[in-house]
C-alpha cells in the first residue's frame, strides 16, 4: 500500500509498504478522507516539540472498515470514523471517565504512526461507525469535537457572551458549539481575512481585531460588561494572557490551545472576578457523537469549515500550499485516490 512518511521537518516522502493486518482486537480500515489540522502543519514545519520523525502523519480519519483481527465483531465494509486518542483504560484518568486525558495517551499521527496511507490498523474502540455523513465530514469530526468538549467544559448557555480566540479550524468549530449552546459569540484574530471569511460564514455576534485594542472593543460589544467566557484557541501567550483582564467578574476562562510556556497572571485581577479556570484537551467518545448529530441535523456545517480539498497522489504540492497562511486555509481535506 502507499503511505506518505514525514522522514523530517519539511520533507514528505511516498513510500510502498506492506498492508498491515489487524492483530487481535484491531481493525483494518481503508483510509478514505484524512483532515489536515494544525498539528500535522506543525509537525511538517518542524515547530512541533518533542516530536519524533519519521512519522507518518494524519489522525483526522475516515474509512471503511476493510477486515478485522481477532475477537472484533463489526460489520466489515461499514463507514467509520476514528478517534485518534488511544488511551490506557487503566489510569486515573480513564478510571474516571477522563480517557482523553489519560496518563499514557497516545495520539495517532502524533505519538504513533497515523492515516496518511491506504490503510491503518487500529484498535476497534477507535473506531465509530456512523452512516449518512460523508467521508470528508467523518474526518473532520475529530477537529469539531475539541471545540465541542471544551464547550461542554464551560457548561455554556444562552445567558453566556463568549469570546473565542483564534479564528482557526479550532476556533472555527468552538465558536459554532457555542451558538449551538445558546451563547452570544464573538471572534477575535489577528488577520482581518479571517475574521471577514467567518463573520459571512457564521451568524457571530461580533468579531475583534486581535492587532487592535482587544479590551476596548469588547466593552463596547458588551456595554462594559465584558465575554463571561473567554475560550482561547491561539496558542499565543500574549492572548493566553490578556484573558485574565478581558473577562467580566464571575467569568470563566478555558484554555484550548497547548504552549510550551508559562502562563502569568495577576492574582488580584484573577480574585476579584472569582476566575474559573479551565483547561481542555482533546475529546470524549461523547463529544464525537454529539459532533455527528450537530451535523446531522445541520446546526453545525462542515462547509463552511472544509475551505480545500486535494487528492493523495497530490499531497505533496497541495501540502506546501496549505502551509503558507496567505492561501486562505481553514481546513484541508484529502481524499483518497480511487
Ligand atoms: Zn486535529
Ligand atoms: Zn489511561
Amino acid at each position: 500500500m502507499k503511505t506518505i512518511v514525514c522522514i523530517e521537518p519539511g520533507i514528505l516522502e511516498k513510500r510502498e509498504v506492506e498492508r498491515p493486518s489487524p492483530s487481535a482486537g484491531e481493525v483494518l480500515v481503508k483510509i478514505k478522507s484524512i483532515g489536515i489540522c494544525g498539528t500535522d502543519i506543525h509537525a511538517f514545519g518542524g515547530n512541533q516539540p518533542f516530536f519524533e520523525y519519521p512519522r507518518v502523519l494524519g489522525h483526522e480519519l475516515s474509512g471503511t472498515i476493510a477486515s478485522l483481527g481477532e475477537g472484533v465483531d463489526l460489520p466489515v465494509g461499514s463507514s467509520v470514523y476514528i478517534i485518534p486518542y488511544l488511551n490506557c483504560g487503566d489510569c486515573i484518568a480513564c478510571n474516571n471517565g477522563k480517557p482523553n486525558c489519560c496518563t499514557n495517551i497516545e495520539v495517532l499521527g502524533v505519538h504513533r504512526d497515523g492515516g496518511m496511507s491506504e490503510y491503518i490498523c487500529v484498535p476497534a474502540s477507535a473506531v465509530v461507525i456512523a452512516d449518512g455523513l460523508t467521508f470528508n465530514d467523518m474526518a473532520i469530526i475529530e477537529c469539531l469535537a475539541i471545540g465541542a468538549h471544551a464547550v461542554r467544559r464551560a457548561q455554556l448557555s444562552e445567558h453566556d457572551t463568549v469570546l473565542v480566540q483564534g479564528a482557526g479550524p479550532i476556533g472555527l468549530g468552538t465558536a459554532q458549539f457555542a451558538k449551538v449552546a445558546g451563547a452570544k459569540v464573538f471572534v477575535s484574530d489577528i488577520r482581518k481575512d479571517k475574521l471577514k471569511f467567518c463573520k459571512e460564514a457564521y451568524s457571530l455576534d461580533g468579531v475583534v481585531d486581535a492587532s487592535g485594542d482587544v479590551n476596548a472593543q469588547l466593552a463596547a460589544l458588551t456595554d462594559g460588561q465584558y465575554p463571561s467566557v473567554i475560550m482561547d484557541c491561539t496558542g499565543n501567550v500574549n492572548a493566553m494572557q490578556s484573558t485574565f483582564t478581558n473577562l467580566a467578574h464571575g467569568g470563566k476562562i478555558v484554555f484550548i490551545s497547548v504552549i510550551k510556556k508559562s502562563i502569568c497572571f495577576d492574582d488580584p485581577e484573577f480574585h476579584k472576578r472569582e476566575t474559573t479556570l479551565l483547561g481542555s484537551r482533546n475529546a470524549t467518545a461523547q463529544d464525537f457523537e454529539f459532533v455527528v448529530s450537530c451535523l446531522k441535523n445541520g446546526s453545525v456545517v462542515s462547509s463552511s469549515l472544509i475551505t480545500h480539498t486535494g487528492k493523495f497522489s497530490e499531497l505533496f504540492e497541495d501540502f506546501n500550499q496549505w502551509t503558507k497562511p496567505e492561501n486562505g486555509v481553514i481546513k484541508a481535506v484529502v481524499e483518497m485516490d480511487e
